[in-house]
């Protein structure tokens, strides 16, 4: 069973994934409007884990719950001391899955994309990820 780690930037706050296999973890970019904002760049990028595979191993991430504009409450949590963005969830999916952000892993190449969402978003300048599933719309 393969445990991968991760943590914010200044490590106040560390975590592990425990995955039957690391093909379990759904890696995809989002270009919606809602993640440029959260992660402050062109796209969001997170690993869609099950809630089981992650557990906090240090510290305790702030939690921002919101409307994400659509009616549905997104939760998102960050490391108090440095504000790394850690993982989100939404309403829907908060029972059963935990989105991880893809950078805090201490392997950041260890959950290569599976798909792209909201395409019709991408930044005009940012090329398509080959050899991935491409939607126009849905975050999920
Ligand atoms: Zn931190
Ligand atoms: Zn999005």
């Amino acid at each position: 069973m393969p445990t991968l780690t991760g943590s914010c930037f200044c490590r106040n706050v560390e975590y592990e994934l425990k995955l039957a296999s690391n093909d379990d973890a759904r890696t995809s970019l989002c270009h919606c409007r809602n993640c440029k904002k959260a992660f402050g760049t062109n796209y969001g990028l997170t690993a869609k884990v099950p809630k089981e595979a992650f557990n906090l191993t240090k510290g305790a991430p702030k939690e921002h719950v919101a409307d994400n504009g659509s009616g549905a409450l997104i939760y998102r949590e960050f490391c108090q001391n440095c504000g790394s963005f850690i993982l989100e969830y939404g309403d829907a999916a908060k029972d059963h899955f935990r989105y991880i952000c893809v950078g805090s892993l201490d392997d950041p190449e260890a959950l290569p994309p599976k798909g792209e969402f909201f395409c019709k978003a991408r930044a005009s300048w940012m090329p398509e990820i080959p050899n991935v599933f491409h939607k126009q719309e849905v975050h999920e």
